[in-house]
């Protein structure tokens, strides 16, 4: 069979990977490309990849540099299922009919300005519609089950502990009378990562096509960050300070709650107000309420154990903007958590504007800030920043949170892939930039023998 890499070669979004056997076509993932300038281009149906000839496609995660390309295969005729675990078909949903707002509202922006030069209108990548027959062809499987999905191949999702639903595929693919298996990792997440289970380990394949995002370095523990949360929360709530969190609203939002809810329910901190401020945070909250079979023990215990858990009680959603202007007047001590996670966008920049220039709050920043965001400039400890138009003092006390990781260190990603090292694989780093991926390739080179490839967009891999 022939593996060709439509994206995430080279780079971390775009993830594509075209299957192609003796008697069928298998698509996995289809993601969008995202960051830089100018990225929006490569969001494409590749030529090669003819939606009408495909028999299935297989979908690791709802993230969407691994989704956000879908509809455009259905806008293209693609009629065969989209096969995904329960969690990720509704998470796929909510992301996937928010990234149509996001196309339709680029594509207005775009056409102002494309009307004043002269120039044409150009339409969305999709629309809301195109999304809604996208979702209509998805197909919801369990966990560990070897689900046919076309002729000769069969699939098996396991949990990669990544977010709520994320899967590695195993597919067992017959061609010529030969048995083969092609392993995609998916997105890998740490160990001991809140709410849901680690990644689980599989013993043999002939092909592993491994994630490589951090293949550099490890994080920080995971303990000694939720320490200093702890000590940082404490002192806010001595201070009686209004804490707010910028934080991405699938996935990492609900890590916050759950270590919140741990401090609540052993008693460190009496209970404040938390409010989620982004009707996407709210609903992504609700699609994990709805799989707790997914959840890990530790979680689990906690939901029994913890009255404050089950309930939620201090936990506030804010949907409207109403309720969000409202916030302007919550006093201390509470926390804020809203989006964008880079603060770039979104609601948190009006708690910033509001909030900023005060000595009583605190913003806890708990994920990657990209260059050139506002977010990168609190981390750097700017004096002051502008936000709408306006200069703003920075008087309120910044604290950075590096251990909140979704994605595996590099010892966890070796620790992954050792059981299947020894059926001597080929292996191939994907979804990881150069700075990632070579450090990455040495330590298999060295511990296990094997000379992994490093394939760039349009490589066709030979199984
Ligand atoms: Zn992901």
């Amino acid at each position: 069979m022939n593996i060709t890499l439509y994206g995430a070669a080279g780079d971390v979004t775009g993830s594509a990977y075209l299957v192609d056997t003796a008697r069928a076509r298998v698509l996995v993932d289809f993601g969008m490309f995202q960051g830089g300038k100018g990225i929006e281009v490569k969001n494409v149906l590749p030529s090669g990849l003819e939606p009408k000839r495909l028999n299935a496609v297989l979908l690791t995660h709802a993230h969407l540099d691994h989704c956000g390309r879908l509809p455009l295969l259905v806008r293209g005729g693609y009629e065969g299922p989209i096969v995904s675990t329960k969690a990720t078909v509704d998470l796929a949903g909510l992301i996937l009919r928010d990234s149509a707002k996001v196309q339709l509202s680029d594509a207005e922006r775009w056409n102002r300005k494309r009307e004043r030069s002269g120039k044409p209108p150009m339409e969305p990548l999709y629309t809301a519609e195109d999304v809604e027959k996208t979702l209509g062809r998805f197909r919801a499987i369990e966990l560990n089950d070897i689900i046919p999905v076309a002729e000769g191949v069969t699939a098996r999702f396991v949990e990669a502990g990544h977010m709520l639903g994320s899967a590695s595929i195993e597919l067992t693919v017959e061609e010529l009378g030969k048995k083969k298996v092609v392993v995609f990792s998916g997105d890998l997440g740490p160990s001991g990562m809140a709410i849901i289970r680690d990644a689980q380990l599989l013993e043999s394949a002939d092909a592993v096509f491994l994630e490589s995002t951090y293949g550099d370095r490890d994080h920080k523990p995971l303990q000694e960050t939720l320490a200093e949360f702890r000590k940082i929360i404490e002192h806010a709530v001595q201070r009686k300070a209004r804490i707010l969190v910028p934080a991405f609203a699938v996935g990492r939002t609900q890590q916050i709650l759950y270590h919140l809810d741990e401090l609540f329910c052993a008693g460190t901190v009496k209970p404040f107000p938390v409010y989620i401020d982004s009707p996407m945070a709210i609903e992504a909250t609700k699609i994990y309420q709805k799989h707790p079979d997914l959840f890990d023990e530790e979680s689990r215990d906690m939901r029994r154990a913890c009255s404050i858990a089950a309930q939620h009680d201090h936990v506030k959603p804010t949907p409207t903007a109403e309720d969000s202007m409202k916030l302007n007047e919550a006093p201390g001590p509470c926390l804020i958590m809203a989006g964008s996670g880079m603060c770039n966008a979104g609601r948190i920049l009006h708690h910033l504007k509001h909030g900023l220039w005060k000595r009583d709050t605190s913003v806890i920043i708990v994920g990657y800030q990209g260059e050139g965001t506002l977010g990168r400039q609190l981390v750097d400890r700017a004096e002051e920043v502008r936000i709408f138009g306006e200069t703003i003092a920075v008087k309120a006390q910044i604290h950075t949170l590096n251990g909140f990781s979704a994605h595996a260190g590099q010892t966890e990603l070796l620790e992954w892939f050792r059981p299947l090292a020894r059926s001597k694989p080929k292996v191939i780093l994907t979804h990881g930039e150069s700075r990632g991926r070579e450090p990455l390739a040495a330590c298999i080179a060295k511990r296990d023998g094997l000379t992994p490839v490093l394939p760039i967009q349009g490589d066709v891999i030979t199984v």
